[in-house]
């Protein structure tokens, strides 16, 4: 308890900015290829000067940014590690929607445009590594830190990682964290989290192991928590066999901040290269190791030679000149709109009560204190600081030309309020969460783990008193994950989640409930009706055990019905989904399947619908999850037009984990694919199978 108070005044004393400056680190460039380079320079350095490539400098950043030691002697640069997943965390910085809403895109390639972003932004504050993607598991929607990631299923979350750390490395090293099996924060520091080998290797690990073999990720980050009774940063497991060994990870692996490095002995044994922010464990105590025989030098030269590879692969010895303006651009403040807009999911649209229609709406109620509320996520490791916010009210104030617009901040209503709300022809409700409710586990800092997925009883108490006034009661949550609809929902015209949007949040929220986007947003987790059809979440004990099915693989499991399902959103379009065909009937264990399927606008929209490809194996010999996502794609459609959907399948990402021969397996048996607009709404189907 007395550490975590250290910690949390330690924490204090870093999110507030800090005075010293510290700057881009700038080296005269050297000819050579890295490889080359490294070599020489490893025979050329002592024992304590390649041990002080191996930890941060200090324990508050610069303007943000935790630097590790340069080498004057050698020309060594040095790290300058900045957060994170929302934008970079070095004062005014574009603010994107939070990953989980990112992850409701359903769209790599848009991810891809945000890391792009994201990277150029942080190389012009001097960061050279920028500390995201985010990329755990959601196993439980009660997590703190729900809101960094992109949601609860493994390949999902793999492709949207690749697009992030492909678009971040086209200017910094990216870092995926955090590595593995981190999804509690009131117990972060301390819990163990017992899982099996077949659930680590299958649910747990393999969009980290996409990071590191697609995205070629620079750097992964050790997550705070034990796996199977082993600290994360000393977990050899984790590190050596896994990421390093089966993966063939080149890049380095730095320790989560403090309490994220536990050791000196058992950590460079278990391969952490850096610890970071500062030397506790490493620096002199690892040279004295090494001295002592306790750590071989061979593995020193192995995290070095890690270190000084990415420093030059990335060409952090050169001077990075980036323009001070693109931080902010109106092209990244356009694509923040852009993606928040792709991001709201309409969950309910009763009797097409949106878009609102211009020419019958002509006055609008605006209720509940979030309307108008910056509301843009966790104010722990992950928050920003953007120079402005729009707010829903900003967005529709903006957007609402000659309309008569009111706010009604409740909670509760006046007499004459009321008579307002009447008087519209659309009451929107703003509700939700905010850091006050979740956030990273950082005591007087940020919020922990959520008490429940209810919606406060002030905001369900505000839902109540409008639906008995208006008839359209149009519902905008905001939040990072799953939130109980149950029984609000009903009587209500319309409900949108908005997630915590980002900056141009309200501009995009007005785009779309006037029509000028349509929203194709899709929930990347499942909105239950209640706890009780999840797995339990136990966040204040020592020690957890994860199952083999968490999300939408346990729901359907356990054959429940929740309120949204795992991959489900409305349009205003309508999409039809006909001619389901495969390339092949048969394939070999490497191969690869083709589906294509034709997908028509019924609608009088132009629209994006995203397409889902799961795949069952109901004659396999193991137990499976009774199906499992394993394509997607977005589609643009005018209305009337129809397109043929390409969706492809690699036959190696279909193996389970055997556990007796400790190695995937690629079953030979017959597949089923299911193709459809939601993990329950999945109405064409085709069968192959996998020859001996
Ligand atoms: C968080 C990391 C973050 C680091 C530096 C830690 O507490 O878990 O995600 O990158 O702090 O701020």
């Amino acid at each position: 308890m007395r550490l975590r108070r250290i910690f949390s005044l330690v924490c204090l004393l870093l999110i507030t900015p800090c005075i010293a400056a510290c700057g881009p680190q700038t080296t005269p460039n050297k000819p050579g290829a890295p490889r080359d380079r490294v070599a020489a320079l490893l025979d050329a350095m002592t024992l304590e000067e390649k041990v002080a490539q191996m930890h941060g400098r200090s324990f508050v950043p610069f303007h943000g940014l935790w630097p590790t030691e340069e080498d004057e002697t050698h020309n060594i640069p040095a790290f300058q590690m900045v957060d994170g997943p929302r934008g970079v965390r070095s004062g005014n910085a574009t603010t994107f929607p939070v990953g989980m809403a990112r992850g409701a895109t359903w769209d790599p390639e848009l991810e891809k445009r945000v890391g792009q972003a994201i990277g150029l932004e942080t190389a012009a504050k001097g960061g050279n590594v920028i500390l995201a993607p985010t990329i755990n598991v959601l196993r439980h929607p009660r997590w703190g830190r729900a809101q960094e990631t992109y949601g609860e299923d493994t390949f999902h979350i793999g492709e949207m990682g690749v697009g992030f750390i492909q678009g971040a490395q086209e200017h910094v090293i990216a870092s995926a964290k955090h590595f593995a099996v981190n999804s509690i924060e009131n117990t972060r520091y301390s819990v163990d989290v017992q899982v099996d080998e077949r659930t680590l290797r299958e649910v747990y690990t393999p969009q980290f192991e996409k990071a590191v073999k697609v995205g070629h990720v620079g750097s992964v980050m050790s997550a705070y928590n034990r796996v199977n009774g082993h600290y994360c940063a000393e977990n050899e497991h984790l590190l050596r066999d896994i990421l390093k060994g089966d993966w063939a990870f080149d890049g380095f692996v730095e320790s989560d901040w403090i309490f994220g490095t536990r050791s000196t002995v058992p950590s460079a044994l278990a391969g952490l290269d850096i610890e970071m922010p500062i030397a506790a464990y490493y620096g002199p105590p690892l040279v004295t190791a090494v001295q002592n025989g306790e750590v071989p030098e061979n593995l020193i030269d192995d995290a070095v030679t890690r270190i000084l590879r990415k420093k030059f692969e990335f060409h952090l010895d050169e001077p990075a000149i980036v323009d001070p303006a693109v931080v902010e651009s109106a092209a990244h403040t356009q694509l923040a709109r852009e993606v928040a807009a792709k991001s709201i999911v309409l969950l309910r649209n009763e009797a097409n009560a949106l878009p609102l229609d211009a020419g019958t709406t002509k006055k609008i109620a605006v209720i509940g204190a979030l309307a108008n509320t910056i509301n843009i996520g966790d104010t722990g490791s992950s928050a920003t600081e953007p120079s402005y916010v729009i707010t829903p009210l900003d967005g529709l104030k903006a957007r609402s030309g000659g309309l008569t617009l009111t706010h009604v901040p409740g909670p509760t209503l006046s007499v004459a309020e009321e008579t307002t709300i009447t008087e519209a022809d659309a009451a929107i409700v703003v509700v939700g969460l905010t850091a006050v409710d979740e956030g990273e586990g950082i005591e007087n800092v940020s919020a922990g783990d959520r008490k429940t997925l209810a919606l406060h009883a002030e905001d369900i108490a505000l839902i109540e008193s409008v639906k008995a006034k208006s008839a359209k009661t149009i519902v905008v949550l905001e939040g990072g994950s799953a939130i109980a609809v149950e029984p609000w929902i009903q009587g209500t015209q319309a409900v949108l989640m908005a997630w915590y949007p980002g900056q141009e949040g309200g501009n995009a929220l007005a785009d779309i409930l006037f029509g000028d986007v349509n929203p194709s947003g899709k929930l990347p987790l499942t909105f239950p009706v209640t706890e009780s059809q999840l797995p339990p979440f136990v966040n204040d004990a020592d020690m957890v055990t994860y199952g083999f099915f968490h999300g939408y693989r346990h729901i359907d499991h356990e054959n429940l019905t929740p309120s949204f399902p795992f991959g489900f959103g409305l349009s205003y379009a309508t999409f039809t989904y006909s001619e389901l065909r495969l390339n092949t009937p048969t394939v070999d264990k490497t191969g690869e399947i083709l589906a294509q399927v034709d997908i028509t606008n019924t609608g009088m929209r132009a629209g994006e619908e995203i397409v889902e490809l799961y795949i069952a194996a109901p004659t396999s010999g193991v137990m499976r999850a009774p199906k499992e996502l394993r394509a997607f794609a977005r589609v643009k459609l005018e209305p009337g037009e129809k397109k043929t959907v390409d969706l492809q399948v690699k036959v190696p990402e279909l193996a389970y984990w055997d556990e007796a021969t400790a190695a995937f397996v690629v079953e030979p048996t017959t597949y089923e694919v299911q193709v459809g607009s939601s993990s329950r709404d999945l109405p064409l189907s085709a069968a192959f199978t996998i020859s001996p």
